[in-house]
């Protein structure tokens, strides 16, 4: 007997048709005697929909207390998916129960929209667990020291699911979505996509940081901190098909050191529509600069991601930096009113139509040439490169973003990824 964690994303659990297919799933694996916990995401495009409400009603000003509130708004979808999963495994006859965060709890800080989770008490749910029950509880959501709800940011689900998987000591967390695996870039934007067999744990971090949304990158960095055995899988095939060969299915994250023989310099693409760039131009070149431009930005709780400062011309510099798109006017704002002055900056300019596109491959340590080669092939689509980054198994660069899909589609081209279309 086994003890296995099931995450459903929205598409999952789109509709009560497809809740009753998951259902059925976890009844099958409930059966054949392995003790079951589910953690199901909201039927899909409810979050959307509920942050939307929020939104028309929301004052131009987003202050630590609307935020609350936005937990408490975004955090009633998953209520209904574990309440709505819970009738229909009970209509299976399979004996399950289900919890919103606080109830396990799942305690978090108090960082609202983007909390982390610090400690989970399983006795609740290894009671119920030890007297056979199908346990059900809410992705996204938990609860911190102050009894407040509170969310784990956008795709949380899959860092609830691995985070209950460490804290049990779960044999697999088993990650369903809509897609059967991995593959070497979204099947969406690029249909000859490959699906990955296995993907190490390190480039899965880097393509979940890069932006390839299929895990939330929290979620890696538990499986890689309490080695859970994570694999993603499609909630497509047919509910009924054999565990043995469901459970090899999809795409396994290994945590392998070393370099298989066969494995490709480049295993995969990722890229992010989500960051804005901003320039802050004629900068004096002295010491405490950078500090004095981005201390500002992190007190007001911003992430900053890329950071360019160029050489020095006449004592003057000028400094670039990404962030968040959702961030951007408030980062705006915030250069232009008190940074700049305080700088001595000549101007703060900005621009968010921009995206971020990443070569990832554990093969690039032992390489050389490829950061080379990513140039050489945007080059050769006229495609500018605005900013560069680079670490031991990643190449990111910032262009246009209305380049995005051809330098994706290109890239994949360049570095031999390219299969027979994917099928979701
Ligand atoms: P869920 O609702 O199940 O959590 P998500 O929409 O969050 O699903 O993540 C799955 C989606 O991730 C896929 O539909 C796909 O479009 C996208 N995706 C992005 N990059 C990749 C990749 N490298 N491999 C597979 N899917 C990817
Ligand atoms: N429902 C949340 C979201 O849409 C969490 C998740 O789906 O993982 O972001
Ligand atoms: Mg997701």
């Amino acid at each position: 007997m086994s003890l296995i964690v099931h995450k459903y994303g929205g598409t999952s659990m789109g509709s009560t048709e497809r809740i009753r297919n998951v259902s059925k799933r976890v009844a099958k694996w409930a059966r054949a005697g392995h003790q079951m916990v589910v953690v199901p995401s909201a039927m899909s495009g409810e979050t959307n929909r509920l942050l939307a409400l929020a939104k028309e009603l929301q004052p131009a000003q987003v202050t630590p207390a609307v935020m609350r509130e936005l937990d408490t708004v975004a955090a009633t979808g998953e209520q209904v998916s574990v309440g709505l999963l819970s009738i229909a495994l009970q209509a299976e006859g399979v004996d399950a129960v289900s919890y919103a965060g606080w109830q396990v709890p799942i305690d978090t800080d108090s960082s609202f929209t983007k909390a982390r989770i610090r400690r989970i008490d399983d006795a609740r749910v290894r009671a119920d667990l030890a007297a056979g029950k199908v346990v059900v509880i809410t992705g996204f959501q938990g609860v911190d020291d102050g009894g407040n709800i509170t969310t784990l940011g956008r795709g949380g689900s899959d860092t609830s699911a691995v985070a209950v998987a460490a804290a049990l000591e779960a044999d697999e967390c088993l990650i369903y979505t809509d897609v059967d695996g991995v593959y070497t870039t979204d099947p969406r934007v690029v249909p000859e996509a490959r699906r990955l067999e296995t993907v190490s744990f390190e480039e899965m971090l880097e393509m979940a940081s890069l932006g390839s949304k299929v895990l939330q990158i929290r979620s890696v960095e538990f499986a890689g901190k309490y080695r859970v055995p994570l694999r993603v899988l499609s909630s497509f095939t047919d509910w009924d098909i054999p565990i043995e060969q469901e459970a090899k299915s999809g795409t396994l994250i290994t945590f392998e050191e070393g370099l298989k023989m066969e494995q490709a310099v480049v295993s995969g693409i990722a890229f992010n529509r989500d960051e804005a760039k901003i320039t802050i131009l004629g900068v004096p070149d002295k010491p405490g600069v950078a500090f004095r431009i981005l201390g500002p930005v992190a007190e007001a709780n911003i992430d900053v991601d890329m950071i360019i400062q160029n050489v020095s011309n006449d004592g003057k510099t000028d400094f670039s930096f990404t962030v968040h798109r959702n961030d951007y006017p408030r980062t705006l704002d915030l250069l232009r009113s008190d940074v700049a002055t305080a700088t001595g900056a000549s101007q703060v300019a900005g621009d968010p139509r921009i995206c971020k596109v990443s070569i990832v491959g554990i093969g690039m340590r032992s390489h050389v040439g490829v950061a080379a080669k990513m140039f050489r092939t945007l080059s050769e689509e006229g495609i500018n490169i605005q900013m560069i980054s680079t670490s031991e198994i990643k190449t990111s660069v910032v262009i246009d973003e209305k380049y995005m899909e051809l330098a994706v589609r290109a890239l994949h081209r360049a570095f031999e990824l390219d299969g027979e279309p994917a099928v979701a």
